[in-house]
């Protein structure tokens, strides 16, 4: 049985799309296999003549004009409020239900992830139960993000447990057991990243648990940022909070951050979905140039190499 939540996202997702007020981009899905992560390229050719952004779109209006999508936002894209956001659709998605969660007063989206920000992510994945979601925070000018408006997105991902998402199967896969609260990072990816498993006894929401929950979670966040600003740090003492670029991806049973040092690979913008490993092209020239590459490789170049940093020993 779907929620109330469930419902409501059904509904005027229908809604909005049959009224065209918002743009589904159909895609192809292609599989690149390296390090025994299957990722997935999405190709939209129909994007090739879009500007370039998160997901490869801008609404071009909206870029000329400035203005802000989610003050005021489209009421046609409305879900819900929670607390202190709206939980609107995206107004251009490749994946149907893609939500965004925006703050309902202007915050900037340099600043950290909050208590109250993960909550509201906690909320809307808990209340997505008929499909695993992904929630991502594209934070900085290199993270592949669009809008300086604080907000965080969560998109439904298939129900075939071998992508959800690709980024899965190592965090899983043949590495030695990892409590919750342990920072660690997966040894076959090239870039730095820190992850902490979810500790699910501390995330049961029972009455009156919000607050607990969102410390904690705000304790785990807080833990990956300090671990990764202590590892940058060691390679140059210039790099500080505001002016580092990040993606948080997180699933209900894992968080993860990962510092960027580049926004795009040739003219393709990566976001968080590229380090949960999701990638969007333009065109069938765009993933060939991503087989070629290496779709590591490309993650790797946007990122911090491990071989130029030096990792705290013991995570
Ligand atoms: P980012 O590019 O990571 O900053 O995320 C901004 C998201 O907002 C993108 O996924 C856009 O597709 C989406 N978006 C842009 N304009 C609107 C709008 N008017 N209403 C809802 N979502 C929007």
């Amino acid at each position: 049985m779907q929620t109330v939540l469930e419902d409501r996202i059904a509904e005027r997702w229908d809604r909005a799309f049959q009224r065209g007020e918002l743009l589904y981009i159909e895609t192809e899905v292609a599989h690149i296999k390296e390090k025994e992560i299957e990722f997935q390229i999405r190709v939209a050719p129909s994007l090739a003549k879009k500007p370039t952004g998160n997901l490869g779109v801008k609404d071009e209006e909206q870029q000329k004009s400035k203005a802000n999508p989610f003050l005021p936002y489209s009421q046609e894209l409305f879900v819900q409020e929670h607390g202190k956001y709206n939980v609107l659709l995206n107004k251009f998605c490749v994946v149907p239900h893609h939500l965004v969660i925006a703050t309902k007063e202007f915050e900037k989206q340099t600043d950290p992830l909050n208590p109250e920000d993960l909550e509201c992510i906690w909320f809307c994945i808990m209340q997505i139960k008929s499909r695993p979601v992904l929630a991502f925070f594209n934070c900085g000018e290199l993270s592949g993000g669009s809008q300086p408006h604080k907000h965080m997105q969560i998109i439904p991902l298939p129900s075939d447990v071998r992508f959800t998402p690709p980024i899965n199967s190592c965090i899983y896969g043949s590495q030695e057991f990892k409590k919750p609260g342990e920072i660690f990072d997966i040894p076959e990816l090239p870039y730095v990243h820190y992850i902490s498993l979810l500790d699910p006894q501390r995330l049961s929401l029972g009455h009156g648990r919000h607050e607990e929950v969102s410390h904690y979670l705000n304790d785990v966040f807080h833990s990956l940022l300090d671990a990764m600003i202590e590892s940058l740090h060691k390679q140059s003492s210039l790099i500080s909070l505001n002016s580092l670029s990040y993606n948080v991806v997180m699933t209900s049973t894992w968080l993860m951050i990962v510092p960027r040092s580049k926004e795009k690979y040739e003219n393709m913008s990566v976001n968080s979905l590229g380090y949960a490993g999701m990638l969007l092209t333009r065109s069938k020239e765009e993933l060939e140039l991503v087989k070629d590459a290496g779709v590591l490789n490309i993650l790797e170049s946007l990122a911090f190499s491990k071989q130029n940093v030096i990792m705290d020993e013991s995570n």
